[in-house]
């Protein structure tokens, strides 16, 4: 066949036509219509990116949720277990086929009952990093009941939306950690007295968002007003889990544990480790008469809790998890070719103060910042290439500090 002849075999344009003719064994193709081609691949393989098909999903099975866990969270290993399951499930639920048979699997919404800086949105920032989805941190102090000053519960989404830079999608798929929940506990046992504008009323705008629906989300947060345009977002997917402190509910599950001991003839036995720390036995009875609705307990259906943090995880958290602060200061140091390192006792020195001064996990950060603080400025560019910290530094550098301004912080 003469040059002349040749004619792309999809679009059917003579040689003289295209720019570029290519040919196959029995076919040629134009630039435009590889150009289209390739458009199509790329819509194509971007389609199944964001809507994976069932055999190509991998759910990381529980126990490598909990080992990526245990890189980053130190210690919590009941809460750490509960975790990794209730986050299994809830993905395999997601995955789920849909089919008239099918037995629906519920929702796992989680809360976590433990002492501030004792790990519970570490748990939760761990957890989405694994999974690669979005995560909102959100506090609940900040919600009231709608047409009240303060934030509506809608806000929350709208965080979620945020972190997913407004892909509904992803965000239909993201984790949402409901901080200080305690915080909208009932405050009075019969509601009808006052408006519980802060407490019950939240709890009960939270419901419809827990339990899954599709809810109008402002875009830019802040109130809802009509003439707003809004993003809807099915929650049915998204997992909470909420935190928080529960200070006094300790005397309400002794109280409890007290009655069931008399009652049934020892029924419960407390070791002497478990009564360090009653929230091992929370249950849904005591976050009742804590203040939390039922209906909100119903929708946070995995319940577990936080051990506080003693001197020996205090100390590991210094310097075993994958981003430990030692290993980040080290990091920081080697940056400028500069070799920091860390004696033991100097270490141990650090966990004590924390202790001390009531600072739990947190504190580790700030008085490795007040320690390190003239070095960090002192040393770059300097010819020191070098920087050992031993007890005596610390002490040295905590004395001329304001460690109690720390302590009065706490
Ligand atoms: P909470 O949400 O319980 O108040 P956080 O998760 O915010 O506490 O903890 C505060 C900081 O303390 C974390 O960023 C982390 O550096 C450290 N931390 C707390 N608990 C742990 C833990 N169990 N393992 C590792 N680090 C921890």
């Amino acid at each position: 066949m003469a040059d002349k002849d040749l004619i792309c075999s999809f679009c059917g344009l003579s040689k003289a036509q295209t720019n570029l003719l290519v040919a196959g064994q029995d076919a040629h193709i134009c630039d435009s219509c590889i150009e289209q081609a390739y458009g199509i691949i790329i819509e194509e393989s971007k389609r199944e990116e964001s809507n994976p098909k069932k055999e190509e999903l991998k759910i990381a099975k529980p126990k490598e949720i909990k080992l990526f866990l245990d890189d980053y969270v130190i210690g919590q290993e009941q809460t750490k277990k509960i975790l990794s399951v209730a986050v299994y499930n809830h993905y395999k639920r997601l995955f789920q086929k849909k089919s008239d048979n099918d037995i629906e699997i519920e929702k796992s919404n989680v809360l976590i009952a433990g002492e501030t800086g004792t790990g519970k949105t570490l748990i939760a920032k761990t957890i989405a990093k694994m999974l690669n989805v979005p995560l909102a941190i959100v506090d609940a102090t900040v919600l009231t009941e709608a047409g009240y000053v303060g934030e509506d519960v809608e806000t929350i989404l709208t965080r979620l939306l945020q972190a997913s830079d407004y892909d509904q999608e992803k965000a239909q798929r993201g984790i949402v950690f409901i901080d200080e929940i305690d915080k909208i506990a009932r405050k009075s046992d019969n509601p009808s007295i006052t408006r519980d504008v802060s407490g019950e009323g939240v709890q009960q705008a939270l419901l419809k968002l827990l339990e899954g629906s599709v809810v109008n989300v402002p875009p830019k947060g802040g109130r809802k007003h009509p003439d707003q345009k809004f993003i809807e977002l099915d929650t049915q997917n998204i997992l909470f889990i909420a935190g928080g402190a529960f200070d006094g509910i300790d005397r309400i599950i002794s109280k409890r544990l007290n009655m069931q001991v008399v009652g049934y003839k020892n029924s419960v036995e407390i070791s002497d480790s478990d009564s360090k720390n009653l929230l091992s036995y929370i249950s849904p009875k005591d976050l009742k008469d804590f203040g939390l609705i039922p209906e909100i307990l119903g929708r946070l259906p995995v319940l577990t809790y936080m051990n506080n943090l003693d001197k020996k995880a205090l100390r590991s958290i210094l310097t075993d998890p994958k981003n430990a602060i030692i290993k980040q200061y080290e990091k920081l140091f080697e940056m400028d070719e500069i070799k920091i390192s860390f004696t033991d006792q100097g270490l141990d020195y650090i966990v004590e103060k924390a202790l001390e001064y009531k600072l739990g996990a947190r504190g580790l950060r700030s008085i490795c910042e007040i320690v390190l603080n003239d070095a960090m400025f002192e040393l770059p560019g300097s010819k020191r290439k070098t920087l050992k910290v031993d007890k005596n530094y610390i002490s040295n550098k905590l004395s001329n500090s304001k460690l109690n301004v720390l302590k009065a912080a706490s």
